[in-house]
């Protein structure tokens, strides 16, 4: 809805008609950040939070089920599927067998928000739920949990960490959208690193289609990514609470040869810049989301010249209003202050 020279509300009348929920996966808005402070720089948001599931992992759900079948790996005689996910790309692939009616299995670190492990059943998921506190090589690490479980049963599995139909939803797909939507005009792009595949594809795509383009990490406190960036040593991994970005290891799927600028962000900032968007510009937008344009309004701000920023919103805040969205969650982790009259008072980071 648009509103005329009068503002009264008219309608464009294009709505267009889907023949199914996977057709309304991509295609999503971008918003201007208005009301916060981006320096000289205009600042970009790409709603992927509007994608049918919710998240930006619906685009890898269907190309990564789509791939498979292709080559054979799915099919009639393969009906069912394991995958190791913070929860989003479980939540997109569950979506797609689905429609499809494939059985699915999803192994996820137990640290994962209940509402994304009840979505995940209610599509119809068998849902196994590891420790968080273990690390690559342990048995109940998810993603050795998962390829365990795959092999017992004879399952296809995903492995959205390596499988190239990832990186190749986001280069044929988010890449030239949001090349499209800005006119070919963009001179930094942030982003964050689960699986490498969002990074990875929209590098190849802007490679092609904006080549000045900068690409631009933005990582939580405690992954190893940021400083693998800038030093290339990988140090140790620590903990932090933002969810399905940041990672203990270099996922295959992560080409992070074109990342020019790397930005660690604490929990604390990331959760912030959350709660700011949607109270300042009406956007609600998960953890990551927070994370992501945290380490974009730094780089804005840190320019001395006019520049096109853009920043995704991977997912919605929904499935975290009893967490960041909830004033006594946010005090009892320490990310706000409890006053002696018992008010809470947002913390200045
Ligand atoms: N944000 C959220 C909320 C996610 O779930 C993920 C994927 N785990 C990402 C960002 C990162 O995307 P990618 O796996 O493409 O690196």
């Amino acid at each position: 809805m648009a509103s005329d020279r009068r503002g009264r509300y008219t309608c464009a009348m294009t709505a267009s008609l889907a023949r199914g929920a996977l057709d309304l996966i991509g295609d999503t808005p971008l918003v201007r950040v208005s009301r916060l402070d981006t320096g000289p720089c205009e600042l970009w948001l790409k709603l992927e939070s509007q994608n049918p599931g919710g998240s930006i992992k619906d685009r890898i759900g269907r190309s990564m089920i789509e791939a498979a079948e292709q080559d054979g790996k799915l099919g009639p005689h393969q009906r069912r599927l394991v995958e190791a996910t913070a929860g989003n790309t479980g939540l997109g692939l569950a979506l797609v067998a689905a429609q499809k009616g494939y059985a699915l299995t999803l192994v996820i670190p137990d640290k994962m928000s209940r509402e994304k492990i009840l979505h995940l059943k209610a599509l119809g998921a068998r849902v196994v739920i590891t420790r968080s506190d273990v690390e690559k090589g342990h048995p109940d690490y998810y993603q050795d949990l998962a390829l365990a479980i795959a092999r017992e049963d004879g399952a296809f599995f995903v492995n959205q960490f390596e499988n190239p139909a990832n990186p190749l939803a986001h280069e044929r797909t988010t890449g030239p959208e949001i090349a499209a939507a800005l006119g070919g005009k963009l001179d930094a792009m942030v982003v964050g690193v689960g699986s490498g595949g969002t990074l990875t594809g929209l590098s190849r795509a802007f490679a092609r289609l904006v080549p000045g383009c900068e690409m631009v990490l933005a990582d939580p406190e405690g992954s190893i990514l940021a400083g693998y960036v800038r030093t290339g040593k990988i140090g140790k991994a620590g903990s932090w609470v933002v969810e399905g970005i940041g990672e203990d290891f270099v996922p295959a799927n992560a080409d992070l040869s074109r990342v020019r600028h790397a930005y660690t962000v604490p929990d604390r900032e990331s959760l912030a810049a959350a709660r700011d968007l949607l109270r300042h510009e009406g956007i609600l937008g998960g953890s990551s989301t927070g994370t992501l344009l945290a380490a974009a309004l730094r780089h804005c701000r840190a320019q001395s010249e006019p520049r096109r920023v853009c920043t995704l919103v991977p997912d919605s805040g929904n499935k975290y209003l009893s967490k960041m969205y909830d004033d006594f969650w946010m005090a009892d982790q320490g990310f706000l202050d409890r006053t002696p009259t018992g008010d809470l008072r947002e913390l200045v980071s």
